[in-house]
């Protein structure tokens, strides 16, 4: 039993059942509201230190262009961006590794992992993609990197682009096919169709890619049972490395939102968390039954030994990441900073010479130890021994009392060094994980 507190620990916060405005998914901590624009000059202090040991470096490139936008996006996207626009972003993108190459922080080290995010990655043509690869690599070169990641969107993806984007250097293929039905996908303003998942998905295997990954998403607009179950066959016919679930959210910044604002709704027109998490499990179960392992909140592998998440894993256990382009996130020496989150501010920046940056934070000791702790939760067990020698702290004494709730709830259980998640719990993590937030942070907007 985890050691039960002073005074019998409150219950956990009630489960929210309708779907409405806001972001669920935890991808960082303290919170992004939290970083700002005054601690600027924290970012040259960490950028000026030589490494800790053995910490991994990894680049991230987010590439902000789509063929359209979907209607649940919320990420910084273009659709509007004309080749000389893209030349100029790309340009400038490699200049802004330029500025980091020379730093101390690189300490002489090569990246380990390299993820192309988006926006559409696979929106740029062969030749940008040859062009802006060679020159990232002359920069920081790629022959130590475990793994490179590309995002696609099924329908930018020809035969010779896939050829392109294998013979760069990258291993893993994410195909953000989120969903079979063309009237699923259309209604919720994707740009590509099924035939178009079929097509990329067969020719990216035949050029022999480590890894595939699927994306989908569980509650789209007018999604019913009997698709979501139709996906989740179609998906493990096709027999990918890995299959990421992402349960609909509905953030501001989003056209869904955009119209229920218009119209005076408080709810979003997309299943309620209960049906979601429902969702989930059955994918999970089915995917199980198919001899996949659950790897995370949202993860199921195939052969877990040959499908790893470096990017991943690395940036959860406090890895270095410069964070390249519009909007992006860095974590550098234990400060945290974002990019301008617009084009022109962004592009103006990198034309002066100097560092893209709009905001930062430098976690605490605690808080670092926290955002850990929550993002480690995220693969649905933490090891108690690794808190104990990184920080120097037994998380069952620290976080007694929400440890202490989560497992009153069934969503936790004590196993040996491990603490595990039940299914039940893993399916809400981003939910849970508040309950390890400082107070001040436990009411802020991820913005
Ligand atoms: S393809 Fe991805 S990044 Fe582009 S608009 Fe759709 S959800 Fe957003």
């Amino acid at each position: 039993m985890i050691q039960a507190p002073a005074k019998p620990a409150p219950a956990l916060a009630p489960v929210e059942k309708e779907t409405t405005v806001g972001n669920y998914f935890v991808s960082n901590y303290p919170p992004f509201s939290f970083w700002k624009p005054e601690n600027l000059g924290d970012v040259a202090t960490a950028l000026g230190r030589l490494p800790a040991s053995g910490t991994p470096l990894g680049v991230y490139l987010h590439i902000p262009f789509c063929r359209k936008r979907c209607h649940f996006c919320y990420f910084r996207v273009y659709t509007d961006k004309d080749s000389s626009a893209i030349k100029a972003y790309l340009d400038l993108a490699v200049r802004e590794l330029e500025l980091y190459g020379s730093q101390p922080f690189i300490g002489g080290r090569k990246p380990q992992f390299i993820y192309f995010g988006g926006g559409t990655p696979s929106f740029l043509s062969e030749s940008q993609l040859q062009d802006l690869t060679g020159r990232m690599k002359a920069i920081l070169p790629w022959d130590a990197a475990q793994e490179v990641t590309f995002e696609c969107e099924p329908g930018t993806l020809s035969d010779h682009k896939l050829k392109t984007i294998r013979d760069i250097g990258v291993t893993r293929l994410s195909l953000g096919v989120e969903n079979f039905s063309d009237h699923i996908l259309d209604i919720n303003g994707r740009a590509h169709r099924s035939r178009e998942i079929l097509r990329s998905y067969h020719f990216a295997r035949e050029l022999d890619f480590p890894q595939i990954n699927i994306d989908l998403i569980a509650g789209m607009v007018e999604e019913t049972e009997a698709n979501w179950q139709d996906c989740v066959r179609r998906t493990i016919e096709l027999s990918p490395d890995s299959v990421t679930i992402y349960q609909m959210e509905v953030p501001y910044n989003t056209k869904i939102y955009q119209e229920m604002k218009a119209e005076g709704k408080l709810v979003a027109p997309v299943a309620d968390w209960e049906t979601k998490r429902h969702w989930v499990k059955y994918a999970f179960a089915e995917l199980e039954k198919a001899s996949y392992t659950v790897a995370s909140g949202y993860t199921a592998v195939k052969n877990p030994d040959r499908a790893h998440f470096v990017y991943r894993d690395s940036l959860w256990q406090g890895a270095d990441l410069i964070g390249l382009g519009v909007a992006s996130f860095s974590h550098i020496g234990g400060t945290h900073f974002q990019n301008q989150h617009d084009f022109e501010p962004y592009l103006a920046a990198l034309r002066d010479g100097k560092p893209p940056i709009y905001r930062a934070l430098t976690p605490t000791a605690e808080e670092r130890l926290i955002r850990e702790l929550v993002l480690q939760f995220k693969l649905g067990r933490i090891s108690r021994a690794y808190f104990q020698r990184k920080f120097g702290v037994d998380v069952l004494a620290r976080f007694g009392e929400p440890l202490a709730r989560l497992q009153a709830s069934g969503a936790l259980v004590l196993d040996g060094d491990w603490l595990r998640l039940t299914r039940d719990g893993l399916l809400q993590v981003d939910r849970l994980v508040h309950e390890f937030f400082l107070p001040e942070h436990r009411t802020a907007r991820y913005a």
